[in-house]
């Protein structure tokens, strides 16, 4: 059996947050449990920010009712602050990621706080997560790691910074997020390396964009440095409505492809994922899908690792 390598689908919550009409919540859930059914493990299934800012996320404590009900499926939400914590937790999600922009004008224009005050908010965070009953486990994503569209160029050493400070809050992973899509293998390899000599295992793993058309490249520069856990959207759906330029994330079925092709397991039947996109297009139908697996077929002699 090939080594395992952790998928987390993000479409829900990355893809669907810059889309131009509103997935209705019962495809929504459709949707998502035809992914858990192609062998998804892991969902990011939604993000508790005010419907006033993302309307496509108002149904999230619906949605995430609905997944926890699915069978060996990791629900995570996204929560950019205590009171979507709370909310987050209310609805049974299973972990709550929050992200830190490591640049300082992506910070404040994603959750109005300059990068260590949100720090300062995943600690309170932790804090009142540990004190609830449920365990529920906390990523911090340090988003903009390798580049921003506001601010320019990221040093590898603010990105530790950040990193340390978030490991320092007690959370129990923290990501590293390509959010706009700027980042290249050699600066993935650089800064995983410098992140994971500060903290350790508390690295989880990459949330990457294809904005550049570097996103897979990216990945294996990522896989050669030892990480083993990938963000990802089916149909490269994906961007932040709060840093401007950024494009859609690396598609799932295309990191599927080159992952199982390269004889790491991911558990993830890719004909299922590819069938899941009639359903994605059924929910946003003016949605351009991408994704080069899709557009060309499984080719026959496509074997999964396992
Ligand atoms: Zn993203």
């Amino acid at each position: 059996m090939g080594e395992r390598v952790t998928v987390c689908e993000v479409g829900p919550r990355d893809g669907l947050q810059i889309a131009r009409s509103i997935m209705p919540t019962a495809i929504k859930v459709q949707w998502i449990a035809a992914l858990a059914a192609a062998g998804v493990r892991e969902i990011e299934v939604g993000s508790f920010v005010p419907p006033r800012l993302v309307p496509q996320m108002a149904d999230t404590a619906a949605v995430v009712r609905a997944a926890t009900a699915l069978p060996g499926l990791l629900v995570a939400a996204l929560a950019p602050n205590l009171k979507g914590a709370q909310n987050a937790y209310a609805a049974g999600a299973h972990r709550i990621s929050i992200p830190v922009s490591v640049s300082e004008g992506h910070s404040r224009a994603n959750t109005n706080r300059a990068p260590f005050e949100q720090v300062a908010e995943v600690g309170r965070i932790v804090e009142w997560v540990r004190a609830q009953e449920r365990p529920v486990s906390i990523e911090a994503a340090c988003a903009t790691a390798f580049g921003c569209s506001i601010d320019g160029a990221i040093s590898t050493a603010a990105v530790v910074r950040v990193a340390e400070g978030l490991a320092a809050t007690g959370a129990d992973r923290v990501a590293l997020a390509d959010t706009v899509g700027y980042g290249n293998p050699a600066q993935i390899r650089a800064v995983v390396r410098a992140v994971r000599a500060a903290i350790g295992p508390k690295l989880s793993g990459l949330h990457l964009h294809d904005t550049m058309g570097l996103g897979l490249a990216n990945v294996l520069a990522g896989l050669e440095e030892g990480v083993r856990a990938f963000d990802a959207a089916l149909a490269g759906l994906g961007g932040c409505p709060f840093a401007p330029g950024a494009s859609g994330n690396i598609a799932t079925e295309d990191l599927v492809f080159m992952l199982e092709s390269m004889g790491f397991s991911t558990g993830i039947d890719l004909a299922g994922l590819v069938a899941a996109r009639d359903l994605l297009h059924a929910g946003v139908p003016n949605e351009p899908l991408r994704g080069q697996v899709a557009r060309a077929g499984i080719p026959r002699t496509f074997r999964t690792a396992a």
